[in-house]
């Protein structure tokens, strides 16, 4: 079918709003309506080529939408369901195989590779292939194709552009407090960067009760917005001789939890170095190869963690469904970090995101 999607035909071009065709779903695969998507770094890191996706490319990878037909093998949806589409897996690997699926040996291929899995492809333009699949859903479009195995479905009761917002940002800084850390009531929270990643587990942190709950940031307004969402201190990173003893002169002994989002090695230090025996630092921000930080054995030793996540440890059809729950709650109100933009702004929602002056850009799709 003939649909509209936003091409980048060479290496940090600008996306192209343009006609392509998108193939008909095969057996296990679901078209689906795109009616909002969220737009990640991860997004803008492959416009610029960091992953090598080939061009012409579609991105996109938060996408949430409406199943208007299914492959005659789906048995999970239908069409009208709501949906979202969440990142892939193999299911074959050791880690898929023992239910770490965000850790799946071939993620990076099929996120990143423009093909289906078999290395088939779902979008041609002029009868020419265009490299789309990203995170085998390349969102940017009007409608998409996706497989059964990465989508979940969502009550129709909830606004999809909330929804969206959950596929990767919201279910990484969210995943890395309620599956990894499970911090109990009272615990001290410390999360570092408040961009969409930080304020969903700062969200996270505070329907466990962790109490205190600081936020650090470079930027006043999202540090406003820290406060507004259940963060007792606010630290502004350029203002702080030394955000390690702030943190001590808040908690007494450390934080017990640290979030690093930004992959700055000087603050993934700052991270570690806030924590208390027994604490824990997650990692979620991707650094390139060959950053290094560095820390004294004997802080490790006192029974600190230290550990990198992605996507929050999540098995979306499992988490999902809970956060969309406490997005209904009141608990997760993640319309606060969203920014509208309709679909032909797409460029000035990439050029605001990459200044930090919008936290989740979100583009409505033409239908
Ligand atoms: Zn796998
Ligand atoms: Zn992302």
């Amino acid at each position: 079918m003939r649909i509209t999607a936003a091409v980048v035909h060479e290496r940090s071009g600008t996306f192209q709003i343009e006609k392509v065709d998108l193939c008909d779903p095969r057996d296990d695969e679901l078209l689906v309506e795109v009616v909002t998507s969220g737009m990640c770094a991860t997004d803008l890191h492959g416009r610029d080529g960091y992953y090598n996706t080939p061009y012409p490319a579609v991105f996109g990878h938060e996408g949430a939408g409406i199943v208007r037909a299914t492959g005659k093998a789906v048995t999970q949806f239908k069409p009208g369901d709501h949906v979202i589409m969440c990142y892939p897996w193999c299911g074959e690997c050791p880690n898929c195989r023992s239910h770490r699926q965000t850790y799946c040996v071939h993620a990076f291929d099929l996120k990143m590779r423009g093909t289906r899995a078999d290395g088939s492809i779902l979008h041609a333009q002029n009868g020419k292939p265009i490299y789309s699949a990203f995170f085998q859903q390349s969102s940017f479009g009007n409608f998409t194709i996706a497989n059964e195995r990465y989508a979940v479905r969502v009550r129709n009761d909830v606004p999809l552009a909330h929804v969206c917002a959950l596929a990767c940002g919201g279910q990484t800084g969210a995943g890395a407090v309620l599956n990894v850390m499970k911090p109990k009531p009272g615990e001290s929270f410390v999360v570092f960067g408040v961009g969409a990643v930080g304020l969903s587990a700062l969200m996270a942190a505070k329907i466990c009760g962790c109490d205190p709950i600081i936020a650090v940031d470079l930027h006043h307004h999202r540090l406003k917005l820290a406060r507004e969402l259940g963060a007792t201190h606010a630290i502004n990173h350029s203002g702080s001789a030394s955000i390690v003893a702030d943190i001590k002169e808040i908690t007494g002994l450390g934080a017990r939890y640290s979030l690093e989002t930004s992959a700055v090695a000087l603050v993934l230090r700052e991270a570690i170095g806030a924590l208390m025996p027994a604490g824990m630092c997650v990692l979620l921000g991707s650094a390139p190869a060959g950053t290094e930080v560095s820390f004294e054995i004997p802080f490790l030793q006192n029974g600190r963690t230290v550990r990198g996540v992605i996507q929050g440890d999540s098995v979306p059809q499992q988490f999902i469904p809970q956060l969309v729950d406490h997005i209904v709650a009141g608990r997760f109100p993640v319309g606060r970090l969203i920014t509208y933009y309709d679909f032909a702004e797409i460029n000035r929602a990439a050029a605001e995101s990459a200044a930090g002056k919008t936290i989740k850009p979100v583009l409505r799709m033409p239908h």
